[in-house]
């Protein structure tokens, strides 16, 4: 459930309508509402109410400054996979107690970064990083709690690119070999093992290969217990998925039943990671029509907006699906269109053969869905500054990064000596 809905025919994010915020902030720019990112926070969350566990936000989802202070604020941790998201998390405030860091390829810098911050977990993910995560800590002289991300292969049943827990994908270690690591991890100095660490693959909209997964988890706490090994923390990942189009996700709440019913009396902290079913539907896009074009003598309809694919990089990445709506209604026709933008690439575009309303320039139309990996994918491709996100909150809305200007695309940029 989300707070964005039509009063009178006029789209608003809460109390605040839509057109408004165009006229302050020009489009295209990404909106959210806080209320529905309490409420999908908190959904989540106090799913698990009574069992020990720690909510960490998964950082790469969406990762303005403002919303993590918002989760820090809910008492959430944060999932992260980069030194950059580690920076953000801590300056937004949530507490390095509550961080834990995930991804397959960590830098000694990152690992030292994460180290000195004194976070709470580093979920491995090969012999060779746990050696470099030891080395770095003893120099360091301090001692990194680790996990191993264990590859349960189990099939998420989601699109190709955003499943991780198959034994083809690169994440993880396969559970079939990790009893080993965690016997070598016994005793390198600079590591102690506290956790068992897995994340299956995204937009997940069933909840049984997280219950065949806890199976296999469960299995395998049974075996590192009888060569000694007791862990502190189960982290599950993230990949709750969320109703874009037609599909029918579990609610938070079913979710959190089955994981509890799975786990059946876990002797440690549960971990969560949720990304997408926290802030996807916390977010929507506004962009405006430029143009309304034909092409294949007249068959084929383009409706061309200011937004791309370097703002909104989901449909071309992975043909995702997300609604498109006129944000102001009226009593229109509705047209088969392509929905485009002005990058030079014919992989440019927000829907393919929709059938949407028909759109006249000048007109805003909002792209739903698109808190999650929305702006956090976005680029500077064609040399397009990077548009703003605004939050909304309690009748007003706030500017959380301002529209990037020329001077930013430069930024950074130099021309050398023997060219001046
Ligand atoms: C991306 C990611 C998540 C979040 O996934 P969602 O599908 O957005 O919930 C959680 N954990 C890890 C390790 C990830 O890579």
């Amino acid at each position: 459930m989300d707070y964005f809905h039509y009063l009178d025919g006029v789209l608003h994010a809460e109390d605040v309508p839509v057109p408004d915020i165009a006229a302050a902030v020009g489009t295209p720019f990404y909106l959210y509402s806080t209320a529905t990112l309490k409420r999908h926070f908190q959904a989540l969350d106090q799913s698990f109410a009574g069992m020990d566990h720690l909510t960490c936000f998964a950082v790469k989802a969406c990762s303005n400054i403002a919303i993590l202070r918002l989760f820090a604020g809910l008492g959430g941790g944060a999932d992260i996979v980069s030194g950059g998201e580690l920076y953000r998390a801590l300056a937004a405030g949530i507490e390095p107690g509550k961080i834990v860091f995930s991804g397959v390829g960590k830098t000694r810098a990152e690992i030292r970064q994460a180290l000195e911050a004194g976070i709470l977990m580093f979920n491995l993910e090969s012999a060779q990083e746990l050696r470099v995560v030891a080395e770095c800590a003893t120099e360091l002289g301090l001692v990194a709690r680790i996990s191993f991300r264990v590859n349960p292969d189990v099939d998420p049943q989601t699109h190709a690119y955003i499943s991780t827990g198959l034994a083809k994908n690169k994440f993880g270690i396969p559970i079939a070999e990790a009893l080993d690591l965690y016997r070598q991890a016994r005793d390198p100095a600079g590591v102690e093992i506290v956790g068992v660490s897995c994340h299956i693959g995204s937009q997940l909209t069933k909840v049984s290969p997280f219950v065949d997964t806890i199976g296999k988890l469960k299995d395998f706490l049974g075996r590192l217990a009888t060569h000694g090994i007791t862990i502190r923390y189960l982290d599950l990942g993230g990949g709750l998925g969320i109703q874009y189009d037609q599909e029918q996700p579990p609610e938070p709440a079913d979710y959190g039943a089955a994981v509890r019913e799975a786990l059946n009396d876990l002797d440690c902290t549960l971990i969560l990671e949720p990304g997408r079913v926290i802030v996807g539907n916390a977010g929507i896009m506004v962009t405006r029509v430029l143009y309304t074009k034909t092409g294949e003598g007249g068959r084929k309809k383009f409706i061309v907006v200011d937004a791309g694919m370097n703002d909104l990089f989901r449909p071309s990445l992975y043909d995702a699906y997300h609604a498109i709506v006129p944000v102001v209604q009226g009593r229109r026709e509705t047209t088969v269109a392509d929905v485009v933008g002005p990058i030079c690439e014919t992989g440019d575009f927000l829907a393919r053969d929709r059938e949407v309303t028909a759109a006249e320039p000048g007109e805003l139309l909002a792209v739903k869905s698109a808190g999650a990996y929305g702006f956090t994918m976005a680029s500077n491709y064609n040399s397009r500054p990077r548009v703003p996100e605004v939050l909304v909150n309690d009748g007003e809305f706030h500017l959380i990064r301002r529209r990037e200007t020329y001077e930013d695309l430069l930024r950074g940029e130099m021309i050398p000596d023997f060219l001046k």
